[in-house]
C-alpha cells in the first residue's frame, strides 16, 4: 500500500494549466515563446472592479465569509440571472466558489457515487473528465467532430444515456472550440431529457463564456430554453473570462436548493468561502457597467478572424469560424504522417504541438487533452501582434513539413 491515495492515480495535472506554466517558464529563461495555451484574457480587470476590492479591504471586509457566499453577492447573482437569462433564482439556490472549477468540483463531489456516469461531449474542457474520475464517476465521452460543428445531437444524447447517467455536461460557448448551441438546439437536447425514460438525468451547464459571443449570436442557456428542466439544471457561471478576473477565482452555481446546500457544506469543510473582498468586487462587477465587454469582444472578434484566416492558409490545417469564446480548434489531420525538417514523424496532434513549440516557439494545447484528435487549441486572448506573428510561424512550420 503506497503513501499516495489510489484516487490520485486516476487524474493528471490540468494540461491547459501545464502548457501555460511551461510557456511562462521558457519565457522567463529568455526563450522566444508565444503562449497561445492559456485561456485567459490579456485585458486587465476593469478599474471599477479593482476599486470595489480596494474599498472592501479599506472597510475591513477581511473576515471569513459564509460558505454559500455573502448574501449581497448571491442577490447580485440572482439579479444577473433574471436580467440576462430570464431565470428566477433565490439566494438559497446560489453557491459561490473559488472559480468555475471549484464549483464544478463541488457539484460532482455532492452527486457522483462510484460508477455513476457523466455524459461529456468531446472535445471538452480538460477538467470535466478528471473531476468526474476523482469522484469515482465514469465519463461517457461522445465524439462531436468539426463536421458536426463540435455539437452533440439529440440522437447521440439519447444513445449515451443509461440507468447510471447522472449528468449531461454542456458548455456553450465551448472551451476548446468556441461552438455555441442555439436555443433551438438546446430545446432539442432538452426534449430528450424530458422523455420519461430519462427523468433521472440532470444537466450541468457551464456558461462561463456566455458574454463572449460574436456576429450577433444570441446566447441561451438550457434552463431558459426549456423551463421544464429548471429544477434538474445546475447553471454554472463565473467572472474569470468576461470580466478578465481569472486570478480572482470567483465562480458560482445556481440550482436545486438541496444540491446547493450540499455544495455549501463542501465549501464549509474546504475553502470556507472565496475571499470576502473578492466577493464584494464581484458584486460591483455584476451590478456595474458592462460596456467594456463589448469593447473587448470587438478586439476578440478581429483576432478570431485574423487567426482563422491565417490558419486556413497553412497547408494541412483546417479551421472553422467559431461564434463564441476566445478559442479556435483547428484540425491538423493534413499534417499527420508528415516529417519535420529534422526527420521527426508527426504521428499525433501532440507531436505536432511539440514541433510547433520546439521549432517555432509557439505554445498551443494538443487536441488529445480535450478528448478529440487530431486537432489543437489556440487561445486568441493574446496581443494581436503576437498572435499574428504566431500564426505566421505556424504557417511556416506547416510549409516546412514534407
Ligand atoms: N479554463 C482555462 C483554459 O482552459 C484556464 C486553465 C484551466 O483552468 O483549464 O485554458
Amino acid at each position: 500500500m503506497g503513501f499516495i491515495a489510489e484516487r490520485m492515480s486516476r487524474i493528471k495535472p490540468s494540461p491547459t494549466v501545464a502548457v501555460t506554466a511551461k510557456a511562462n517558464e521558457l519565457k522567463a529563461q529568455g526563450v522566444d515563446v508565444i503562449g497561445l495555451g492559456a485561456g485567459e484574457p490579456d485585458f486587465d480587470t476593469p478599474d471599477h472592479i479593482k476599486e470595489a476590492a480596494t474599498k472592501a479591504l479599506a472597510e475591513g471586509k477581511t473576515k471569513y465569509g459564509p460558505p454559500p457566499g455573502i448574501l449581497p453577492l448571491r442577490e447580485a447573482i440572482c439579479r444577473k440571472f433574471e436580467r440576462d437569462n430570464h431565470l428566477k433564482y433565490t439566494p438559497d439556490q446560489i453557491s459561490v466558489g473559488c472559480g468555475g472549477k471549484q464549483t464544478i468540483f463541488n457539484a460532482m463531489q455532492a452527486t457522483i457515487d462510484a460508477g455513476d456516469e457523466v455524459i461529456i461531449p468531446a472535445p471538452y474542457w480538460v477538467s470535466y473528465t478528471d473531476i468526474t474520475m476523482l469522484c469515482e464517476g465514469k465519463p461517457v465521452v461522445v465524439d462531436c467532430p468539426a463536421d458536426a460543428g463540435f455539437k452533440l445531437t439529440p440522437e447521440q444524447l439519447r444513445a449515451a444515456i443509461t440507468p447510471k447517467t447522472k449528468w449531461l455536461m454542456l458548455n456553450s460557448p465551448s472551451n476548446p472550440t468556441g461552438a455555441c448551441y442555439t436555443r433551438e438546439e438546446l430545446k432539442a437536447l432538452a426534449a430528450v431529457l424530458l422523455e420519461e425514460a430519462n427523468a433521472h438525468v440532470h444537466v450541468m451547464t457551464d456558461d462561463m463564456y456566455e458574454k463572449i459571443v460574436y456576429d450577433g449570436f444570441q446566447f441561451s442557456t438550457i434552463a431558459e430554453a426549456e423551463p421544464a428542466l429548471f429544477d434538474r439544471t445546475l447553471t454554472l457561471n463565473g467572472l474569470s473570462k468576461a470580466y478578465a478576473m481569472t486570478g480572482w477565482r470567483l465562480g458560482y452555481a445556481a440550482g436545486n436548493v438541496e444540491l446547493i446546500k450540499q455544495m455549501n457544506k463542501l465549501n464549509s469543510q474546504s475553502v470556507t468561502s472565496p475571499a470576502t473582498f473578492v466577493q464584494w468586487a464581484a458584486v460591483a462587477a455584476l451590478d456595474g457597467d458592462h460596456g467594456f465587454i463589448e469593447k473587448n469582444n470587438t478586439v476578440f472578434k478581429q483576432r478570431r478572424d485574423l487567426v482563422v484566416g491565417k490558419l486556413n492558409e497553412a497547408p494541412g490545417l483546417e479551421c472553422l469560424v467559431p461564434e463564441g469564446a476566445f478559442y479556435v480548434y483547428p484540425s491538423c489531420k493534413g499534417v499527420i504522417g508528415k516529417t519535420t525538417p529534422d526527420g521527426t514523424k508527426i504521428d499525433s496532434d501532440e507531436a505536432f504541438v511539440k514541433y510547433l513549440l520546439e521549432a517555432k516557439g509557439v505554445a498551443c494545447v494538443h487536441g488529445e487533452a480535450f478528448g478529440l484528435s487530431p486537432y489543437f487549441r489556440i487561445s486568441y486572448a493574446t496581443a494581436t501582434d503576437a498572435l499574428e506573428e504566431a500564426c505566421t510561424r505556424i504557417q511556416h512550420a506547416c510549409e516546412a513539413l514534407s
